[in-house]
């Protein structure tokens, strides 16, 4: 069994590229016997896990691992949030654009809240000229 702190170094190209590296549980160290690292987050999107740890980095961004069930064996997916949603306000928004599965949402609601904030001053414009 490798220690996870180890598997996260030998795999930090991968993550850094953005790849969720899956392994069998057994293989590595369960990140909940690493409490000197890992926690478990505030909240996490559902994506069908059966547990969520996260280790913060002191860089900002933060390790995830997930338990997940692959045809009854248990398996461990790692990746890197590379904005740590609970480090502050700017971080969550950017999590939830460029890390969830309801990013692409967020992200045309927030263009569509630009353009109604941008229209919206217009037409207070034009009212103040009209009145
Ligand atoms: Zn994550």
């Amino acid at each position: 069994m490798e220690r996870i702190d180890d598997f996260v170094r030998r795999y930090w190209p991968q993550l850094m590229r953005g790849e969720k590296i899956e392994v069998p549980a057994a293989w590595i160290e369960h990140p909940a016997s690493r409490p000197d690292l890992f926690g478990v987050p505030p909240g996490a999107w559902p994506v069908g896990q059966t547990c969520d740890y996260v280790w913060r980095l002191r860089e900002g961004g933060r390790i995830h691992a997930q338990c997940f069930g692959r045809n009854g064996s248990p398996m461990l997916r790692v990746h890197l949030d590379r904005f740590d949603p609970d480090r502050s306000f700017g971080d969550l928004l950017l999590h939830a654009i460029h890390e969830t599965p309801v990013g692409p949402i967020l992200g045309a609601a927030a263009a569509i809240g630009a353009v109604a904030l941008i229209i919206g001053g217009v037409a207070a414009a034009i009212d103040s000229i009209e009145s």
